[in-house]
């Protein structure tokens, strides 16, 4: 089976990860400072703060914020569930944005008009995470405007776009965000295994972000409320979590940040030979926005349902059955059953809907060769034609 995505693992990798196995810290050492200094001057950001997973960065980022009992957190039905889970960890309510028929990411023009309604309604959000979908940044500079003229403070959840570019400019520099989150789950771009990053400009942010990794326990004299007792002294003065990541992810995450570029260079080599290879058939291709370069963490085709003879589910059975580890990007979340609950219709987001029952994620990793992309373009021309 050709998976939809795989991580890229090589000697350097393992021998930073064995270096910090022989060393006197696994947990609270040299190593994390050190990936966060990589990520924050790669981005471009004042602050990074990693943790154990980007689930964790956008609770944290969340509460950061002071989201809490009834307030809103908005995002896109089309994302993995933590996008919207962060909000719910808060107590606050959670409602959605339609997707932009185009980017496949959060509308700011639906966006516009939803938060005119809330505005009347007297119920506008406190938080907007905005994920960049398959890493094709959102319309950020959209997005900010409405933030300020509305009040409400931005999550940019780039799971998908580390290494990719919106105007020029490193994803992660939150010139339109509060806060930017990043994934290094496996089938991400770059891998901690298990890991996340929450990244930002703002002192305050960064300090709060960092009590709240770590049980709300700090050891700065400047952060507590009386002298410290002694040289052993801590105070907890925040509730908070263990979500510290460990050395031996960190280490394997410095080890990766070195070929970052590499990776999404291979990302866009591989787009590009699938936009050529897959030009004539009856698929709309992932459109790229002029002003972005994106992290193409995921190359997700639509059906053109009215050209073929086969369903949506017939051809993406057929791929599997021919060995190529398709997938699906994502169940819009408002679906789930657990929002179902909330009162979600599946209608109240139609361009979700639309592009939920024609997507297809095909593979799309630094790894995949030539070879084995060929493969994937010729079990998908079977697919379509019924074969
Ligand atoms: C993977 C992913 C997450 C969660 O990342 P973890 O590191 O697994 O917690 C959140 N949002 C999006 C869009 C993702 O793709």
């Amino acid at each position: 089976m050709i998976p939809y995505g795989k991580q890229d693992i090589n000697q350097a990798d393992i021998d930073a990860v064995l270096e910090v196995l022989k060393s006197d810290f696994l947990t609270q050492g040299p190593m994390v400072p050190r990936f966060e200094q990589s990520i924050a001057q790669h981005v471009g950001a004042n602050y990074a703060l990693a943790v154990n997973s980007a689930t964790s960065a956008l609770h944290i980022a969340c509460l950061a914020l002071g989201l809490g009992e009834g307030d809103w957190l908005w995002t896109t039905p089309v994302t993995f569930v933590a996008s919207a889970n962060c909000g719910l960890y808060c107590g606050a309510k959670v409602d959605f944005v339609d997707i932009d028929p185009q980017t496949y990411n959060l509308c700011p023009v639906a966006l516009k008009k939803k938060l005119e309604q809330a505005k009347q309604e007297d119920r506008l959000p406190k938080v907007v995470v905005a994920v960049h979908l398959c890493g094709q940044p959102c319309n950020m500079e959209a997005i900010g405007t409405l933030a300020k003229e509305y009040g409400f403070k931005v999550i940019e959840d780039a799971s998908h776009a580390i290494g990719g570019k919106y105007q020029d400019e490193f994803i992660g520099n939150c010139r339109y965000s509060d806060i930017t989150v990043f994934s290094f789950h496996p089938v991400k771009i770059v891998t901690t295994a298990e890991g996340g990053m929450a990244v930002t400009n703002d002192a305050r942010l960064a300090e709060k972000m960092n009590l709240l990794r770590s049980h709300g326990i700090t050891r700065d004299p400047a952060l507590m409320t009386h002298e410290p007792d002694g040289p052993w002294y801590y105070q907890q003065v925040d509730l908070g979590f263990n979500y510290r990541m460990t050395e031996l992810q960190a280490a394997l995450g410095v080890s990766q940040m070195q070929r970052l570029d590499a990776f999404v260079a291979r990302r866009h080599e591989l787009a590009e030979r699938y936009n050529h290879l897959l030009a004539d058939l009856p698929v709309v291709l992932p459109w790229q926005h002029p002003d972005s370069y994106s992290g193409l963490h995921l190359y997700v085709i639509r059906l053109k349902l009215d050209c073929i003879s086969r369903t949506h589910r017939k051809v993406f059975e057929s791929l599997r059955a021919q060995g190529i580890g398709v997938n699906l990007h994502y169940i819009p979340v408002h679906t789930q059953p657990y929002y179902e609950l909330m009162g979600f219709k599946p209608e109240s987001f139609p361009q979700s809907m639309a592009y939920y029952w024609e997507a297809i994620s095909l593979p799309m990793f630094q790894g995949l060769t030539d070879d084995q992309q060929d493969e994937v373009v010729s079990a998908l021309r079977n697919a379509l034609a019924g074969e």
